[in-house]
């Protein structure tokens, strides 16, 4: 099948491409950081993110000395922060294991934190040519309505399947440069073949061919498992200031949002009274407290269903141990805070320099 597909889908792709910075000048260490910025983000999302981390921290060796706190300030709003860190991991290993270079290799790629085997297949193929498969969630779409697969695309073994089905077409004599074939399929998905009821297969060079099309069963396939619900957590979020200064603590070393800053919250759906009581077990002197807007935000597995106090206090000095009293400012430039608490750092003149859409967090 995909013998007889990959030139009017290679055709379609240089014609219909979008342009993107990574894609244009594809060293491999730009394919790696743009490949982790887009596991759950979208292009447009990650354009001025990926800008900003390519000045700052232009090579391997950049990324491998970052201090932490800049480096979670630079993926603030991103999400899903062990993406950065098992970057940086992998950073020091390929400064001492392979002189600053990624290895082309997939096997060896494959061994760093934080690369699996798509993200394995992308470096390989789109920055150094390697024949190699590269299947994410949207190729696993496009290759299952391709071939009218009802094997379910959450069972791993589906994904090895196809992705020897592709490895087969890449190890031919007259096969396909393989980056190109890789984000021609990538790019059909995001752009042509869509999920749900919007595939656009009018436009699709490979209509001829598709199965799902021809049997009618585009809402069918892909096979998924059914989603579990997530978990609701209420929370009690506490949005501090005095004249010049607001108040912050660091978040454990593990689980939700690990070693990140956020501003005092608490377990429950706590009333104003006791909102005031946790205040004071702060240290904070409230002089004025006032409801907030109740917010939202969703991870993988949790949602968060929020509501918040704004908290205006006295000078605020001699916090409990593991909250500081900062200016909005320095928090700004210093302090990564999650767009979980988007909806009540704005009423403390806090912002991260590059907003997105609430979600996506880990
Ligand atoms: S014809 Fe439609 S369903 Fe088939 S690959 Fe193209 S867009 Fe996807």
């Amino acid at each position: 099948m995909l013998r007889k597909v990959w030139q009017p889908l290679t055709s379609w792709f240089e014609q219909n491409k979008r342009e993107m910075e990574w894609r244009s000048n594809p060293l491999p260490y730009y394919v790696w950081v743009s490949e982790i910025m887009l596991q759950q983000t979208r292009v447009e999302t990650v354009r001025p993110y990926f800008h900003r981390f390519i000045n700052e921290l232009p090579d391997i060796h950049a990324l491998a000395v970052c201090g932490e706190e800049r480096l979670l300030k630079l993926w603030e709003g991103l999400g899903y922060y062990n993406r950065v860190r098992n970057m940086q991991k992998a950073a020091r290993i390929v400064m001492e294991e392979y002189g600053g270079e990624l290895p082309s290799d997939p096997a060896l790629l494959r061994k760093l934190p934080g690369i699996g085997s798509y993200t394995a297949g992308a470096i390989a193929s789109i920055a150094c040519h390697i024949p190699a498969p590269a299947v994410d969630g949207n190729v696993l779409r496009v290759l299952s309505r391709l071939t009218g697969s009802l094997a379910c695309i959450d069972d791993a073994k589906v994904k090895v399947h196809f992705e020897e089905l592709i490895q087969e077409l890449l190890d031919e004599e007259d096969a396909p440069d393989p980056g190109i074939f890789n984000q021609a399929l990538m790019e059909l998905g995001a752009l042509v073949c869509l999920p749900g009821g919007t595939a656009r297969c009018a436009q699709c060079p490979l209509r001829e061919w598709c199965a799902a099309l021809r049997l009618g069963e585009l809402d069918s396939i892909p096979v998924r498992k059914p989603k579990k619900p997530r978990r609701i957590e209420k929370r009690t979020i506490l949005a501090v200031r005095d004249a010049s200064c607001t108040v912050i603590r660091k978040r454990p070393d593990s689980g939700l949002l690990a070693g990140l800053w956020e501003l005092p919250s608490l377990e429950g759906d706590l009333t104003d009274v006791e909102a005031l009581e946790e205040a004071r077990r702060i240290g904070i002197r409230p002089v004025r407290i006032l409801p907030l807007p109740e917010a939202k935000h969703i991870f993988s597995h949790v949602e968060w269903h929020m509501k918040g106090y704004l908290v205006l206090a006295e000078e605020l000095e001699g916090l409990a141990e593991g909250y500081l009293a900062i200016e909005p400012e320095r928090t700004r430039r210093e302090y990564s805070i999650p767009a979980a608490y988007a909806r009540y750092t704005e009423y403390l003149n806090i912002r991260p320099g590059i907003q997105t859409e609430p979600g996506g967090e880990f």
